[in-house]
């Protein structure tokens, strides 16, 4: 899925990219998180590990 990050509220801290299961989140040069690979789970630990709430699954309409 992909992650819509507020980058107002993004740290750059990369609790997202440490907790991800797959292992599929990476910070980019600007210290912004981003999805190396197309096989999220939708498992919502990124989001909701977030402590800052700036990270949000764009979850497809027949998954919502
Ligand atoms: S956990 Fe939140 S604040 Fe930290 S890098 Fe990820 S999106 Fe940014
Ligand atoms: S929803 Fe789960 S699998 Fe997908 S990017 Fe977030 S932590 Fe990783």
């Amino acid at each position: 899925m992909p992650l819509k990050i507020d980058i107002k509220r993004c740290t750059s801290c990369g609790i997202c990219m440490d907790r991800c299961p797959m292992d599929i989140i990476r910070l980019n040069e600007e210290g912004i998180p981003f999805q190396l690979y197309d096989e999220c789970w939708s498992c919502g630990v990124c989001e909701e590990d977030c402590p800052e709430k700036a990270l949000t699954l764009i979850l497809p309409y027949l998954v919502r």
